[in-house]
């Protein structure tokens, strides 16, 4: 029997990593390919013995061959933490752009499906809350956080003119915060930093006053709402994520408490453009794709906690 095969790019990240093991769980084949800037073999390691994947290694800037039928195509590849874009702006302007290109291209070519992961970012520091897809946004071009954003809305663009002129089937999904197994250690985002830093006993960095707030959607969730997006005909944005809101004061004291550490606080200067605030509207997402988060954050935090303890050894 066919089974349908999967392209998912940045496949050794956090997120396509978990993209990989979905479809193969759901009988795809699929073809993960990185160039491993900020991917992670280990996250895929265990999918090596698996008839149904292949991994290449690979910087999807660069026309990007295929062989054989592709039905699906998730378009991952991105540098995604604040801290991460900051040391590759080039590369996150490169993947977001040439690279957007390029994965469309083959979807035309190979007449797939193509999801496009864009993001919260897309509304810069945001003057309406919570946010909903038909907010243009609040973006500051020439700032040091603008090679994400604009990478990301130019990838939209660009998305929704290959819709629009050749007729490739596309999705488009805005991803707010997310959490869980597989993020980096060192990734430099909130949710990583204050685990290891309070597994370590170290000081918890809170950026500003930490009355910035932000909604931590897990990545089971996640996954499962961009999976039913891709199986959905919605051409439009989508936002996917947990409305469930809080300030960033409050994700360190509730780490603190979970982990039973005795770390304490410390506040740090805010980096540049830092958005004040962010909640999704999920009214799209419940409507059209019949999807709510199921996971609550405590109990993500838990499982996170545990695979940042295995990770670290403690
Ligand atoms: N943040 C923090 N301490 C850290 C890392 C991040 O207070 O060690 C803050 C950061 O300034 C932001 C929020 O936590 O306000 C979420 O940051 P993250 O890097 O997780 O992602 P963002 O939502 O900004 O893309």
């Amino acid at each position: 029997m066919y089974k349908p095969h999967v392209v998912v790019t940045g496949g050794a990240g956090f997120l396509g990593s978990h993209l990989c093991e979905m479809h193969l769980e759901k009988g795809f084949r699929v073809t993960c390919v990185d160039n491993l800037i900020t991917g992670d073999l280990n996250n895929i390691s265990h999918l090596f013995g698996n008839e149904n994947f292949k991994f290449i290694k690979y910087d999807v800037t660069e026309f990007i061959h295929v062989p054989g039928r592709v039905d699906y195509i998730y378009h991952f590849a991105s540098p995604a933490s604040p801290v991460d874009y900051l040391k590759f702006p080039i590369q996150t302007l490169k993947v977001g752009s040439l690279g957007t290109h390029k994965a469309l291209g083959l979807a035309k070519e190979k007449k797939a499906v193509f999801l496009l992961a864009s993001t919260s970012e897309v509304y810069g520091d945001p003057l309406i809350h919570p946010q909903q897809e038909e907010y243009w946004g609040n973006v500051n071009p020439v700032g040091t956080r603008g090679v994400y954003d604009e990478a990301k809305r130019f990838a939209e663009a660009l998305t929704m003119a290959y819709n629009r002129y050749h007729g490739v089937q596309t999705r488009i999904v805005r991803i707010f915060n997310t959490f869980g197994p597989r993020m980096r250690v060192n990734d430099g985002r909130a949710v990583p930093n204050f685990i290891s830093q309070a597994l370590a006993g170290n000081d918890i960095t809170v950026y500003g006053d930490g009355q910035q707030t932000r909604s931590l959607c897990y990545v089971s969730d996640l996954i499962e709402g961009i999976f039913r997006l891709m199986m959905s005909s919605e051409v439009n944005p989508v936002n996917i994520g947990n409305p469930d809101e809080l300030t960033v004061e409050e994700i360190a004291k509730e780490i603190v408490e979970l982990t039973g550490s005795k770390s304490k606080i410390i506040y740090n200067p805010l980096p540049e453009d830092d958005p004040k605030v962010r909640q999704p509207d999920i009214t799209r997402a419940k409507e059209i794709l019949k999807w709510t988060p199921q996971v609550n954050r405590k109990e993500g935090l838990i499982n996170t906690i545990e695979y940042f303890r295995k990770k670290l050894g403690y």
